[in-house]
C-alpha cells in the first residue's frame, strides 16, 4: 500500500476530493489515504488555514491529491497554494492539455504537456515598493551603474533565473518526456531582449537538451509561441517554460481544450509532490452536488503515473473519457446547454467513471 494524504479543502473542495477518491479506489489502486484539513473551515476552528499536521502528513507521505483551497482575503495569512510550494520545495508545476471528445472546445485532437517552473522569475515575490527608503536606494545603485535611467517614481519587480534551477527544470521535463514517450521539449523564451535571464535559460536548455539525444529539442520565443499554439498546436508536445510564461501559457492551452472544469495539474518537487486541480474552490456552488470533479480526477491520473501505477493509470483515464465522450451522466458545464435537467451532480458523475471502470 502507498501512503498519500487526501487535503480535502474547502468551497466544493470535500465532495470533489470524495468524488475523485472514489474513482481512484475503483482502479484498484493499493493507496492508503491520510486525509488533512486546510482552508477557511479549519480555520475557523484552528486559527489556521494550514496546520502543522497537514504539512506533516504530505512531508511523511511525499504524495498528496489536494482539493481547491479558497485563498482567505485580508487575514493575513498568504496563498497556502504558494506556501505549500515553497515549504516542500515543489519546483515544477506539471499541466497537461488534452482534448477529450465531448468537451467543448474550438479545436481537437490537442495533447500538450507544460512544465511551469516554480520557484524563480517575476514570480519570486522580490518586490520594492514606490516611494520606499529601500526602492530608493536600489534605483540609486541601478541608476549609477547603468545607462538607462529609472525614475523615482518606479516601483521594481525583480526577474532571478538561475543555472541551477533552470538545469532541474528542463531536465524534469525531458525526463518526463522520456517516461511518458513523448517525442519532443520546446524551450520558451524570450532571449532576445533578456539576454542574462532569459539568455541563460535558453543556453541551459540548449546544454541539457544534449543528454537527451533520443527526445527531439527546439526553442520558441513566447509571443511566436503564443501564436503558433493558437495556429497549430498539434506541432508540440513537452513545451518547458519559466515561471510567468508559464503562468500565462497554461491558461492559454487550458482554453485549447475547453477550461477550467477539465484541466488537472500538479506540483512536483525532491521532497514531494501535491496533484491538484487548476481550477479554484468556486465557493458559490459548495455544498450543492454540482460541480464537474473531472479536473481533480485527471490530477489523480496524473497521480497514479508519478506512483508508477500505469495501468491503474489508463484505466481511470479511460473511464473518464468515455463517460464524458457518451455525454449523459456528466455535470451541467459539459452539457451543450448549461441549463439541461439531464445534468447529474458530481457525485453521479463520479458512480458513471465507476461503473465505466468496472467494464474495462
Ligand atoms: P474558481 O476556479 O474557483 O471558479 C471560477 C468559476 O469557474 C466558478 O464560479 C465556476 O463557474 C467555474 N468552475 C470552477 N471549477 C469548476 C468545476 N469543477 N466545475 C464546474 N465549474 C467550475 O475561481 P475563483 O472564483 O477565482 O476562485 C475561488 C477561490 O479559489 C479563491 O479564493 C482563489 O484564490 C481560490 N483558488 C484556489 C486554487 C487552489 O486551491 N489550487 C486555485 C485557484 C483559485
Amino acid at each position: 500500500m502507498t501512503n498519500v494524504t487526501l487535503i480535502t479543502g474547502d468551497g466544493i473542495g470535500p465532495e470533489i476530493a470524495d468524488a475523485a477518491r472514489r474513482c481512484i479506489d475503483a482502479t484498484g489502486a493499493e493507496i492508503n489515504w491520510e486525509t488533512a484539513e486546510a482552508g477557511v473551515d479549519v480555520m475557523k476552528k484552528l486559527g489556521t488555514p494550514l496546520p502543522e499536521a497537514t504539512i506533516e502528513s504530505v512531508r511523511k507521505n511525499g504524495t498528496a491529491l489536494k482539493a481547491p483551497i479558497t485563498t482567505p482575503v485580508g487575514t493575513g495569512f498568504r496563498s497556502i497554494n504558494v506556501f505549500l510550494r515553497q515549504q516542500l520545495d515543489l519546483f515544477a508545476c506539471l499541466r497537461p492539455c488534452k482534448s477529450y471528445k465531448g468537451v467543448r472546445s474550438k479545436y481537437a485532437d490537442i495533447d500538450l504537456v507544460l512544465v511551469r517552473e516554480n520557484t524563480e522569475d517575476l514570480y519570486a515575490g522580490i518586490e520594492f515598493e514606490k516611494g520606499k527608503d529601500d526602492t530608493a536606494e536600489l534605483i540609486n545603485w541601478l541608476n549609477a551603474h547603468s545607462d538607462r535611467k529609472i525614475g523615482n517614481d518606479a516601483g521594481i519587480s525583480i526577474k532571478p533565473i538561475s543555472v541551477e534551477n533552470t538545469d532541474r527544470i528542463v531536465r524534469f521535463a525531458f525526463d518526463y518526456a522520456r517516461k511518458m514517450g513523448r517525442r519532443k521539449v520546446t524551450s520558451v523564451h524570450k532571449a532576445n531582449i533578456m539576454k542574462f535571464t532569459d539568455g541563460l535559460w535558453l543556453d541551459v536548455s540548449r546544454q541539457v537538451a544534449k543528454d537527451f539525444p533520443d527526445i527531439e529539442f527546439e526553442d520558441r520565443i513566447v509571443d511566436n509561441m503564443c501564436m503558433q499554439l493558437i495556429q497549430k498546436p498539434e506541432l508540440y508536445d513537452v513545451i518547458v517554460l519559466p515561471n510567468l510564461y508559464g503562468d500565462i501559457l497554461s491558461d492559454l492551452c487550458a482554453g485549447l481544450v475547453g477550461g477550467l472544469g477539465v484541466a488537472p495539474g500538479a506540483n512536483i518537487g525532491v521532497k514531494g509532490a501535491i496533484f491538484e486541480a487548476t481550477h479554484g474552490s468556486a465557493p458559490k456552488y459548495t455544498g450543492l452536488n454540482k460541480v464537474n470533479p473531472t479536473a481533480l480526477i485527471l490530477s489523480g491520473v496524473l497521480m497514479l503515473d508519478h506512483l508508477e501505477m500505469r495501468t491503474e493509470a489508463e484505466k481511470l483515464e479511460k473511464a473518464v473519457a468515455a463517460v464524458i465522450a457518451e455525454g449523459k451522466d456528466v455535470t451541467y458545464d459539459l452539457k451543450d446547454d448549461r441549463d439541461d435537467p439531464t445534468a447529474v451532480g458530481t457525485r453521479e458523475m463520479a458512480d458513471a467513471i465507476i461503473a465505466q471502470i468496472k467494464r474495462l
